[in-house]
């Protein structure tokens, strides 16, 4: 059924990672596997069959030519410095190369204690797992970059979680489950060599264009190519209204990809200090301070090249924090990418950014739902007959209404081609998004009905984002108050 496995990270150093077997559960089921990326992985599904299968994605069975590890890491987490994180639960099988001919990771996570575990059980509960899988699969079909969710199975075991929960595995796809903390494992011992090793690992890996620059500037390179990954990501986060939740440096990717989806939500009502997850209580994570955090990351990703990007230290921090400053008009030109697109817009104007921002401070002192806004704009740019569907988001009509006819000026400096731009701009503004009461009522379903139907309706509905879904309307609406998830848990 796997693809034969093409063994990197385990070739590398010893010290990179500890050998483990996943640890077997009693009753593995499998209750959500991906299709079109098995196949896209080059999975033989010719004589697929659930059951076997989910002795693979449990790990009862290591397939042939694997060869289980659990990766070491360190990181900040919410602004303080852990040497020695790791993959407490998460088992790397190794890498199979896709059919686009892509090297990708194939995680089970849930695997079973690690040496890395500290006081953690190595498993996950059901809903964490089912989480992942919806947001991450939305954040792919949203074309937002995003390890990508193969296979989810229940393990017939409890995990405590304050009360007995279900267990599960998710096996999880990536370009690759390197993060900032991995450098940060090696810089904090002084392993420089170990640093050098991940980042030829790496270069070779995720940044082959910089394989033939020379000494320091291959450094810099990386540096500065994880810089621009992550100045599109967040941009691209912003665009939809995702707040990560846990932006630590162990969880912030090298391959520029989405990973851990923990406390993660889409906010509905628009308000830039949006926060999710219980355990940010500082609100460090919230929603504008995102591309702030992404700049800080990438200044501890920094810290640890520094030796190679420079004998000279001075000179090397000089390099880097030329380099770091620009991050901040990276990451606008990056979102202002992602806000035009989403205004229908195709030229560049020196006024755009304040006609963003006017339209953001309007939605936020109305309290307009930040999805629908922007779905109903691209109608509105269709027939002006839709302008009441979209004013009524919006708490009190005048605070939209001089707006609209700002932008309606903006558009008149457009290139005509008036169909066009509502076919981009529905391309732009997702329709359905995982609205966190609706991804709580399919995770409640399945833990407490063991009834997947709401995940699988659901799950389709997501992974369709920017199609009108006639019928499913009901999708697209936000919650009502009775129905609002304040919190998210990890
Ligand atoms: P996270 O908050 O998901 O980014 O995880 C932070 C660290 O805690 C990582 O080293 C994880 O591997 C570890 N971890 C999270 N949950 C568990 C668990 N249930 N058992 C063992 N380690 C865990
Ligand atoms: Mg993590
Ligand atoms: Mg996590």
């Amino acid at each position: 059924m796997f693809p034969p496995f093409t063994l990197r990270y385990a070739r590398l150093p010893e010290r990179f990672y500890a050998h483990f077997e996943p640890v077997p559960v009693r009753e593995p089921h499998l209750v959500a596997f991906n299709r079109p990326l098995a196949e896209a992985l080059g999975f033989d599904l010719a004589a697929f069959d659930a059951e076997e299968a989910a002795v693979w994605f449990s790990g009862n069975v290591v397939p042939h030519g694997a060869e289980p590890l659990a990766q070491a890491y360190a990181g900040h987490q919410f602004g303080g410095f852990v040497p020695q994180l790791g993959d407490g639960r998460a088992v790397l099988l190794g890498e199979v190369t896709d059919r686009d001919g892509r090297l990708r990771d194939i995680q089970l996570k849930g695997a079973g204690r690690t040496p890395f575990s500290r006081g953690g059980d190595g498993r996950s509960p059901l809903g964490p797992v089912l989480r992942e899988y919806l947001v991450s699969e939305a954040m792919h079909a949203m074309g937002i970059p995003s390890t990508r969710a193969l296979a989810a199975v229940t393990t017939g075991e409890r995990v405590m979680r304050g009360i007995p929960e279900p267990g599960a595995i998710l096996t999880r796809v990536a370009a690759s489950h390197i993060r900032v903390g991995t450098f940060q494992y090696f810089a904090a011992r002084g392993d420089i060599d170990g640093v050098r090793e991940l980042a030829g690992h790496v270069i070779e890996r995720h940044y082959p264009a910089l394989e033939s620059r020379q000494d320091g500037e291959r450094y810099l390179g990386l540096l500065e190519a994880v810089q621009a990954r992550q100045a599109a990501l967040i941009a691209k986060w912003m665009g939809v209204g995702f707040i990560h939740g846990v932006m630590n440096t162990d969880n912030t990717s090298i391959s520029g990809e989405t990973i851990d989806f923990g406390p993660c939500a889409f906010m509905e009502q628009y308000d830039p200090k949006m926060v999710f997850s219980s355990i940010d209580e500082g609100g460090r994570y919230a929603y504008s301070n995102q591309p702030w955090i992404a700049q800080w990351n990438l200044a501890r990703l920094a810290e640890t090249l520094l030796p190679l990007i420079d004998d000279d230290s001075d000179r090397a921090v000089e390099r880097a924090t030329e380099l770091l400053q620009r991050f901040p008009e990276q990451y606008e030109q990056e979102w202002l990418a992602v806000m035009r697109a989403k205004l229908g817009l195709a030229s560049e104007k020196p006024g755009d950014k304040a006609l963003v921002e006017t339209l953001l401070a309007a939605m936020h002192r109305g309290r307009a739902d930040f999805t629908l806004t922007f779905r109903r704009l691209a109608d509105v740019a269709e027939s002006a007959a839709a302008e009441a569907s979209l004013v009524e988001l919006f708490e009190r009509p005048e605070e939209i209404a001089g707006w609209l006819e700002e932008w309606r000026e903006r558009l008149a400096q457009e290139e005509p081609g008036e169909s066009e731009r509502v076919q981009r701009m529905r391309l732009a503004n997702p329709a359905f998004i995982p609205r966190n009461h609706r991804v709580q009522q399919a995770l409640t379903a399945a833990m407490d009905e063991n009834d997947y139907g709401p995940f699988e309706t659901l799950l389709d509905i997501i992974t369709h984002p920017f199609d009108d879904q006639p019928g499913r309307e009901e999708y697209m609406r936000p919650a009502e108050p009775t129905e609002r998830v304040f919190r998210t848990f990890c």
